[in-house]
């Protein structure tokens, strides 16, 4: 593919998110990034530590905020010195949380699937994989907590192999575990780094150790075998017998990865610094950047041909908005990626989800702790739109007087449980009335209803926690006291088949198969080809063909 002058910036953009289960270490994780890539641009200076507590210290007592649907960051390389931009995606970890996890899928490029290295593989970060295999994500994955007791890197890789049936390509190697975690081998470059201090802000670079030589040369040869299947070149230096450069190996990996066929292993432990800049270095080696994937495609109105955008400045533009949230400083923000073209602040752009021209007022790029307005969102960024009154998630914008066409959307599953809910007392009832229809507004798996024959509201969402956090938020953001019933499921339904012990049910439920009344909650397991039931009876997880209708 030939780059051209006004896309050059794009090779430097990596858009991605953090993708783990509860409790993995997701938002330690992110932390760490956007502690380093601040510490980074505010510094410019990797290895000042005077400075790097000042600004750390500064840093703890103003809290850092993630909650931003899409933060942009910036990382210089350790290796080249070049800089980077990395926007961070937030994907939510629990399952209740299906669109979120669904619209985040959406618009990055490449994801870091977090794992706790004393767990392994669990459950739920197989949904999450399975998630991302299915929107054709190219992963890496972080084996977090190496300090923890039970930390074992090789519990991750090996499980990384045979519960998610995904070959794992391992670039590092720990030096200890638990509390003697010391540091990490890189095994590309064969170095090793010893974490010095207990933050993880001093790092060491030696040769490696004699002791993990014949190990490393092993797992070394490993890669470069692995390598040399999806990488023409490299077999071709394999099979002579010639040992690659850096280089090579780090292109052939990259590739590999971009067409999802390995799936780089690195370790460490967010909560103590250890391995972060390493991780955020494989970010920018071997995820892709907005030019190394699919060009997304546009339907056109009449349901005849496909244009593909490709990610340029220069062209028309095809943008995506992927989340609506409530600001108390400005009001409405839409959250877009823009795939194709630039968004200009003052323009005017068509929904064509909504067939409606709007306004595009101020535009502004989320940082961990700051706003910074700017003038367009470009081609491969994402950011914040102030001024749109009808987008929502999902929503297709295009140039004013383009061609119509419809951007591959998410899917919005229905609800699973309802509550309901009455104000406390007559002042609540209509701020009740209007919190909710806000928050309905930002989620869309998330249902207001009345009944009219009890002129009871009811709201539906996709899980019992959801509900709870919008009941929660309710009473915080809109003053609203109300009382809610006990939660319905919305489907009663009986697995009607027997299950197969050897079956992918028995493999996702642990080895838990069994079967009898199953109360639902969940998730789809594929686009369009039902969901998969958290079986509040017998535990574990059920696929659709196994369960009947509602007796
Ligand atoms: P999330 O639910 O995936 O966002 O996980 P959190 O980042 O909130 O972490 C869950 C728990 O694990 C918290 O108590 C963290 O302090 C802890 N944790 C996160 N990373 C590490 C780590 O590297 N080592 C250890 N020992 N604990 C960690």
């Amino acid at each position: 593919m030939t780059i051209t002058k006004s896309q050059q910036y794009l090779t430097h953009f990596r858009n991605i998110g953090i993708a783990a289960h509860i409790d993995a270490g997701k938002t330690t994780t992110t932390e760490r990034i956007l502690f380093f890539t601040g510490r980074n641009r505010n510094i410019g200076e990797v290895h000042d530590g005077a400075a790097t507590m000042d600004w750390m210290e500064q840093e703890r007592e103003r809290g850092i905020t993630i909650t931003a649907a899409a933060t942009t960051a910036h990382w210089k390389h350790s290796e080249t010195g070049e800089d980077y931009t990395v926007n961070i995606i937030d994907t939510p970890g629990h399952v209740d949380f299906t669109i979120e996890v669904e619209r985040s899928m959406r618009v990055l490029d490449g994801a870091v699937a977090v794992f706790d290295s004393s767990q392994g593989v669990e459950p739920q970060s197989e949904t999450v994989w399975r998630q991302a295999d299915r929107y054709g994500v190219p992963r890496i994955a972080f084996s977090n907590k190496m300090d923890k007791t039970g930390a074992d890197f090789n519990l991750v890789v090996n499980d990384i192999r045979e519960r998610l049936g995904a070959i794992p390509a391992p670039i590092q190697y720990p030096m200890g575990a638990e509390s003697e975690f010391k540091g990490v081998i890189d095994i590309i470059r064969m170095r090793a780094h010893f974490f010095t201090n207990d933050i993880g802000t001093e790092i060491n670079v030696t040769d490696v150790p004699e002791e993990y030589m014949d190990k490393v040369n092993e797992m070394r040869q490993q890669l470069i075998e692995a390598a040399a299947e999806v990488d023409e070149d490299l077999m071709h230096l394999y099979l002579e017998g010639e040992e690659p450069t850096v280089e090579q190996l780090v292109s052939a990996v990259r590739k590999g990865t971009i067409e999802k066929k390995i799936f780089p292993v690195l370790c460490g432990s967010a909560l103590k610094n250890k391995g972060v800049q390493l991780l955020l270095d494989a970010v920018v080696d071997y995820l892709p950047s907005p030019l190394e994937v699919p060009a997304i495609k546009g339907t056109h109105e009449d349901g005849e041909g496909v244009t593909e955008f490709p990610a340029d400045p220069d062209g028309k533009l095809a943008a995506l908005a992927f989340k609506i949230m409530a600001d108390p400083y400005v009001g409405r923000l839409t959250f877009v990626r823009i795939y194709s073209g630039t968004l200009n602040s003052g323009s005017y752009v068509y929904n064509a989800s909504k067939d409606k021209r709007e306004r595009v007022g101020r535009l502004l790029k989320m940082h961990a702790n700051s706003r910074e307005e700017v003038t367009e969102l470009k081609a491969g960024e994402l950011g914040a739109v102030i001024g749109l009154k009808d987008a929502g998630t999902g929503n297709t914008l295009i140039g004013d007087g383009d061609d119509v066409v419809l951007l591959e959307s998410i899917d919005v599953p229905e609800p699973v449980i309802k509550l309901a809910i009455e104000p406390k007392t007559k002042a609540d009832q209509e701020k009740m009335g209007v919190g909710l229809q806000k928050l309905a507004e930002e989620d869309p798996t998330f249902k207001v209803e009345s009944d009219q024959e009890s002129g009871q509201t009811t709201i539906a969402g996709m899980g019992e926690l959801h509900l709870e956090i919008l009941v929660d938020r309710l009473k915080r953001e809109y003053k609203v006291e109300a009382n809610v019933g006990a939660p319905q499921v919305a489907y009663r339904e009986t697995i009607t088949k027997p299950v197969d012990v050897d079956s992918k049910f028995a493999r996702q439920s642990g080895g838990r198969g069994q079967y009898g009344h199953v109360k639902i909650k969940a998730e789809p397991l594929e686009a369009g080809s039902g969901f998969v039931f958290e079986n509040a009876v017998v535990g574990g997880t059920v696929p659709r063909e196994y369960i009947g209708p509602a007796q």
